[in-house]
């Protein structure tokens, strides 16, 4: 299982902070998606992440 962040992001922060494993804020003030499968263990903390978002930008890859 893959995630990646859309255009639709506004860079609010909360899915970094739900699941650090997978998403984290680059410099361009947005969320990004790590490239590789979800680690194992972390794929609860990713899904939270991703209906967690308040805009929806989050979709599996
Ligand atoms: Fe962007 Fe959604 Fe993550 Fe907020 S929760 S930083 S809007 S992808």
């Amino acid at each position: 299982m893959k995630y990646v962040v859309n255009e639709g992001c506004i860079g609010c922060g909360l899915c970094e902070g739900t699941c650090p494993a997978v998403f984290s804020m680059t410099d361009s003030g947005v969320a990004a998606a790590i490239p590789d499968d979800v680690p194992d263990g972390e794929l609860e903390n990713a899904e939270t992440a991703k209906n967690g978002c308040p805009v929806g930008a989050i979709e599996e890859a």
